[in-house]
């Protein structure tokens, strides 16, 4: 089974509609979402729809594919005092523009969830997801495996992609995007940003996993940057959100 996972869209249709296409040109069977849908973006209600549809396609069908993000659950009421002034600025204005079913199926999302048995997908780590972790170093990284006994979890949340793997009790950063999992290892793999890299690389990232080949490799796909930097503007959104895209950070 080849299986996509997407995060941090942040309201990005845009990105969205281009990883979309990517991936059903890759042939995936079913998508997993880790969460942050809406916020910083112009587009929450469209890429909520979608991500939706996305996650429901496939083998997936009959169970929730998305898990909760920090971003998803300030839009529907969360906490707000730890965002910065241009993602509380976002986090009011998405309030006001999400409709009452897409605020009531955000609502509704766990803040983790198992699949096929040997993956965990959480937004921002596995340990205490609700705190929504920066998992920014090896430390955090080595830590993390603890708390989690499938052989992957996906994340997101940083919006810098990386794949890590425990080997031998040692945790280790895995360069070049893409690794074939072995048995004795254990990994932990943030999947990026489709709707605001900012590991310097303006292009959409998302992950692909080959269940059968234990292969999964990280994917950039190059989207209309202006549109959807011209479409916060438009919306009246702070204008660093639409700079920043152009730049991926
Ligand atoms: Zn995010």
């Amino acid at each position: 089974m080849l299986v996509a996972i997407i995060s941090d869209i942040h309201a990005n249709l845009e990105a969205l509609e281009a990883v979309r296409r990517d991936i059903e040109e890759q042939g995936a069977d079913c998508v997993l979402c880790a969460g942050d849908i809406v916020g910083y973006g112009a587009n929450p209600n469209e890429c909520v729809e979608m991500v939706r549809e996305m996650c429901a396609d496939g083998r997936a069908k009959g169970r929730c594919g998305i898990v909760l993000g920090n971003h998803d659950d300030a839009a529907v009421g969360g906490d707000i005092s730890l965002f910065n002034a241009m993602a509380r600025t976002a986090v009011e204005w998405t309030r006001k523009n999400i409709t009452v079913p897409n605020r009531h199926y955000l609502e509704r999302l766990e803040l983790a969830l198992e699949f096929n048995g040997n993956i965990l997908v959480a937004h921002a780590s596995p340990h205490d997801p609700h705190e929504w972790h920066y998992i920014t170093d090896l430390w955090e990284v080595g830590r993390s495996f603890r708390w989690f006994r499938e052989s992957i979890c996906f994340i997101g949340h940083t919006h810098v992609p990386f794949i890590a793997c425990l080997k031998n009790h040692k945790p280790q950063i895995i360069q070049g995007g893409e690794v074939t999992v072995d048995a004795e290892s254990r990994y932990l793999i943030n999947v990026g940003s489709v709707g605001q890299p900012r590991d310097g690389n303006p292009a959409a990232c998302y992950g692909l996993y080959d269940t059968k080949e234990g292969r999964f490799a990280l994917r950039r796909v190059a989207y209309p940057v202006r549109e959807a930097a011209e479409k916060i503007i438009e919306a009246g959104l702070p204008s660093a959100l639409a700079d920043r895209l152009a730049m991926g950070w």
